[in-house]
């Protein structure tokens, strides 16, 4: 009798039925499908993209070259020239560089800073194009920080976890 059954079933193309049935049930229901980059889903404030370094209002710059970050980097993808800057003898960052083809993107360099300096933003879209480009100098750096700094300050106000 199951032989009949599946002769049968072969003969109807019964599997095919049952597949174009699937596909009947998506063809009509809700479009879940993005059309990125014109529309894009909402975000996280957490959202761990591009680094930054951040600045006080007066432009000072926050960070005050402790190592954390380094310290903390399970990629070795920070380093950092430390020593005293001229203008006022105070503990600054000669070099700051982060090895983008090392970063795993895990946030520890960001959760370990005492001033909040170091940062990932929503940044997600860029490219290299020349040997060199992954390496983010401290000016391109802080150029970011400036770029996005009003985004920041919003997604840490928004993020109970910064209160
Ligand atoms: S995000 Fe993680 S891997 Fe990347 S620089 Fe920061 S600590 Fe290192
Ligand atoms: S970015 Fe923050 S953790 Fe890293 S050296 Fe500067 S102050 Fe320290």
């Amino acid at each position: 009798m199951s032989r009949v059954k599946q002769f049968i079933k072969t003969f109807i193309l019964w599997e095919l039925l049952v597949g174009l049935k699937l596909t009947g049930r998506h063809l009509f229901a809700n479009k879940v499908t993005v059309q990125y980059p014109d529309e894009r889903i909402p975000m996280s404030p957490r959202f761990r993209g591009l680094h930054a370094l951040r600045r006080y209002p007066n432009g000072e710059e926050r960070c005050i070259a402790c190592k954390l970050c380094e310290a903390v980097c399970p990629a070795l993808a920070i380093t950092i020239d430390a020593g005293p800057r001229e203008a006022d003898g105070s503990r600054r960052t000669k070099s700051y560089e982060i090895d983008l083809f090392k970063c795993i993107f895990c946030g520890f360099c960001e959760e370990s800073c005492p001033v909040d300096s170091i940062v990932e933003t929503r940044v997600h879209e860029y490219h290299f194009e020349n040997r060199g480009e992954n390496i983010m100098t401290k000016q391109k750096l802080l150029a970011i920080g400036d770029w996005q700094e009003s985004q920041i300050a919003a997604d840490r106000a928004s993020d109970r976890a910064y209160r």
